[in-house]
């Protein structure tokens, strides 16, 4: 019914933050910056110098710089290489290995003149190496550059990953996340389930109330089914012309199947007039449901195929229901 999936390589969710509704929020006006030294004074200067042009977060040694890092992904790092423990070299090293945080460009800020310490910390994988005693407006020019060049980095993201029509992910982001999350979910033996979803007769209601209203009716339906996810991990996506999935984490058949019910119900509900249906006077839905928990011996394809295979049971068996057997 459906072609295979080109299931991308997983990506990080912090290529998106946060999780469901994201996709349709602007990005946040101000961008924010991870300052990180040791010597409190000088992270003090540099906080002064970017002040009013972006909020500031200050880590004193690496550990911080990873964790704040983690937490907040900031739009860009200053980070220092002299530091006790761990130095800024390996900060950086780590903070690259990282599928969460290795998107988040890095600027060297050091005392460390020698021509090899730029060398390595470019070769790193930072943007940007500046040697202290740092003049101000240079700082501030190269700062506002690369926060720059991050929202611009930011926009494509999103619209890479975004169904242009409704706002919601696209096919490329949800079979990435499908892969990180089968991964992640077989890590910890949680349930991973999908709900495959197709309009019933859409070509018909395309072709009685034109496709422009087709397409109205498509955002309708898609901000209808975004209300019916509720946990922070729940991801709809738009998979094919008017068919759209819903991939739920730590959710198990039996609550994949609620979640599903929801949807039929809330489409129900909305009500939206459909005169060229056989199936009654409102637009309705056939759902199949699948999960899954993830193993080496299952695969993401697999959980596809059966959620595929029962929305095929639901058109058979006569559209607008749930199947989640067989
Ligand atoms: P079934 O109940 O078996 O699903 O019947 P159907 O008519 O919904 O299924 P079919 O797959 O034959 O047709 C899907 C139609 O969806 C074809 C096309 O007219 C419409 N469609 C697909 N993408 C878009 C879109 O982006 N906008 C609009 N307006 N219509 C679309
Ligand atoms: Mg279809
Ligand atoms: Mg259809």
């Amino acid at each position: 019914m459906y072609p295979p999936l080109d299931i991308g390589p997983a990506m990080p969710y912090s290529a998106f933050p946060p999780p469901l509704p994201h996709l349709l929020q602007p990005l946040p006006a101000s961008q924010k910056v991870l300052v990180v030294d040791d010597v409190p004074d000088n992270a003090a200067i540099i906080c002064n110098v970017l002040k009013g042009m972006c909020d500031l977060m200050v880590a004193h040694d690496g550990e911080e710089a990873l964790s704040l890092a983690r937490q907040h992904q900031p739009d860009l790092i200053l980070l220092d290489i002299r530091m006790p423990l761990m130095d800024g070299f390996e900060v950086c090293r780590r903070l690259k290995a990282d599928l969460e945080t290795t998107q988040i460009p890095i600027i060297f800020l050091t005392a460390m003149t020698e021509p090899h310490c730029e060398e390595l910390g470019l070769n790193l994988g930072a943007v940007d190496f500046v040697t202290k005693p740092f003049r101000a407006p240079v700082l501030q020019a190269r700062v506002r550059n690369h926060l720059e060049i991050a929202r611009q980095r930011q926009m494509l993201q999103r619209l890479s990953h975004s169904d242009a029509l409704t706002g919601v992910a696209n096919r490329r982001f949800f079979g990435a996340q499908l892969t990180r999350e089968f991964l992640r979910l077989q890590r910890l033996g949680q349930p991973l389930s999908l709900v495959m979803i197709d309009v019933d007769h859409f070509k018909e209601y395309n072709d009685h109330y034109g496709h422009l209203v087709g397409d109205d009716c498509l955002v309708q339906l898609s901000q209808t089914l975004l209300e019916v996810l509720h946990r922070p991990g729940d991801l709809l996506a738009r998979y094919g012309g008017e068919e759209f999935i819903c991939m739920l984490p730590h959710t198990d058949l039996e609550g994949a199947v609620l979640v599903a019910h929801s949807a039929s119900e809330a489409v129900r509900v909305l009500g939206l007039p459909h005169a060229a249906s056989p199936l009654g006077e409102t637009l309705t839905l056939s759902l199949g449901v699948a999960s899954i928990v993830p193993s080496p011996a299952t695969s993401a394809q697999q959980l596809l195929a059966d959620a595929d295979r029962r929305l095929y049971q639901a058109k058979h068996g006569g559209r607008n229901r749930v199947v989640w057997q067989g």
